[in-house]
């Protein structure tokens, strides 16, 4: 009977996790998605303490003296996880998830380092998915470890030294070496273990040091990844299908995500990981013409008052300023004028995948109002404002013309291209990617200086001023 209660939940939860991540692919579903996978995750974790029951006389013993520490775990992982999550801000939400990122691939390692030390798994294939799931999942906990500093501003944003591209391939031929000893002599030494964790927690330090700038979500999401194949394969040496399919699940999304965001960026993993994107060499950046001009926010606000149409281009300004309510009650006003207003998101808009959605979302925009990058660009050309708020890279026309530009290639808003544009931000401060931005020296810009909040206060106070 217990054995088909656990094998019912493991279905159960695989069900769930699906179910959760089809409908997180709507804002509108989202929120629903996330409580399925979370009920998910924990008909998963009930059934895991199922499957030990259940799996030998060994792991009942182990069980029955470690359920007060598992449990211990447990509390301990839950309360922390639930406290940075409701602390966390908005704009350090990216590093949050490379750690959690890190932690499941440290999980899946741990898993396999007990396999490896202690229960010993029998046949070829099953040492060769522990040792290869073992490797995954260590260099996605250091990897991700060191994304998580580099995104909090804790460490430099690339490292780099000569002869760095040699050195990584020998740590990794090293570690793969060990790896396949171990598969090798089941009966190898704890030191080769040991010397094997060692070498694939150094490769994953090693492979994101030189990584940098607007590279990063890139990787974080390729470590989700990695994540999620290392808890697979280590689901498949423990034959426990919640595993399997949760490891699965995210690997699979975790793929699809870094290859649509290396796609945004137009760039090829290869190219991501290996080539030097995100560094900016003094003197790389092409010449920049014209000057920036000032413009009043209650005159930005009285013309857009009296145009035809508006595009508003957000960006990670917008976040930091937490302005999304006020620039929704200014949209409500441009509205209600008779202007047609639409929200332009560009796919890396702000530091994580969909940070724009989010924070529109909390404003309690309609989803209608907001469109892709692909859906809208063709619009600004006969648009009469853009109006971009704490957006610069997202924007730059450099990434179409500037092949010395670290952004080059990059797929922009065309926000150039609509008659007038407005750029509301606090100064000359550059985007993520530390470069110029030709935008803002356009015949067509007006730059609107002022933190994001201040601003758009002004801009609706002048359009109530005006009246009906
Ligand atoms: P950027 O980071 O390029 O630019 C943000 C701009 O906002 C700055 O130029 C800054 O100028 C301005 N700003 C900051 N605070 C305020 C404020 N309080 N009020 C008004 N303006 C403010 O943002 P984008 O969204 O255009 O581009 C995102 C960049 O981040 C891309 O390069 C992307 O690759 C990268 N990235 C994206 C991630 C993702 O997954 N979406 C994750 C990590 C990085 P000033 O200081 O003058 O105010």
């Amino acid at each position: 009977m217990l054995a088909l209660i656990v094998e019912l939940s493991g279905f159960a939860a695989a069900l769930l996790f699906i179910l959760g991540l089809k409908r997180m692919s709507s804002p509108a579903t989202a929120l629903r998605g996330i409580v399925l996978a979370g009920i998910g995750m924990l008909v998963a974790v009930v059934a895991s303490f199922g499957y030990l029951a259940m799996a030998s006389e060994a792991a009942r013993a182990h069980l029955a003296v470690n359920l007060g520490l598992a449990l211990l775990a447990l509390a301990l992982g839950i309360g922390w996880a639930w406290r940075s999550a409701r602390t966390v801000a908005m704009t350090a939400m990216p590093q949050m998830v490379a750690l959690y990122n890190g932690m499941g691939g440290g999980a899946a390692a741990a898993l396999a380092a007990v396999a490896l030390v202690d229960t010993h798994p029998e046949g070829r294939l099953a040492l060769g998915v522990t040792v290869l799931g073992a490797l995954i999942g260590a260099v996605s906990l250091a990897g991700s470890v060191i994304a998580w500093a580099k995104l909090d501003e804790r460490m430099r944003s690339a490292w780099r030294f000569r002869g760095q591209g040699a050195f990584n391939a020998l740590v990794l031929l090293a570690t793969l070496l060990l790896g396949l000893w171990l598969v090798a002599d089941a009966a190898a030494p704890g030191w080769g273990i040991a010397l094997f964790f060692a070498g694939a927690l150094a490769f994953g330090v090693l492979m994101t040091l030189p990584i940098g700038g607007a590279d990063m979500p890139v990787v974080i999401s390729l470590y989700n990844a990695f994540t999620g194949l290392a808890v697979a394969l280590e689901g498949y040496a423990l034959q426990n299908p919640a595993l399997m399919i949760a490891g699965m699940v995210v690997g699979s999304a975790g793929t699809l995500l870094t290859v649509l965001m290396a796609k945004a960026m137009n760039r090829s993993l290869a190219n991501v990981l290996f080539s030097r994107f995100g560094e900016v060499k003094a003197g790389a950046q092409g010449e920049v013409h014209g000057q920036m001009k000032a413009a009043d926010a209650a005159d930005a606000a009285v013309t857009m008052r009296y145009a035809g149409s508006v595009i508003i281009v957000p960006g990670y300004g917008l976040a930091v300023a937490q302005a999304q309510a006020k620039l929704y009650e200014f949209v409500k006003l441009l509205q209600a004028a008779g202007v047609d207003v639409k929200f332009a998101i560009h796919p890396v808009a702000g530091r994580m995948p969909g940070h724009m959605n989010v924070l529109l979302a909390e404003a309690g925009v309609p989803y209608d109002l907001i469109f892709d990058m692909d859906d809208i660009n063709e619009s600004f050309a006969s648009t009469d404002v853009a109006l971009v708020i704490g957006a610069n890279d997202v924007v730059n026309p450099a990434a179409r013309t500037d092949k010395q530009s670290p952004i080059y290639g990059m797929p922009i808003l065309n926000a150039d291209q609509a008659h007038q544009v407005y750029v509301i931000k606090r100064g000359q401060g550059k985007g993520y990617a530390g470069v110029e931005n030709l935008l803002f020296y356009g015949d067509n810009c007006s730059m609107v200086y002022g933190d994001a909040l201040a601003v758009l206060n002004t801009m609706v106070q002048s359009i109530k001023e005006l009246g009906a």
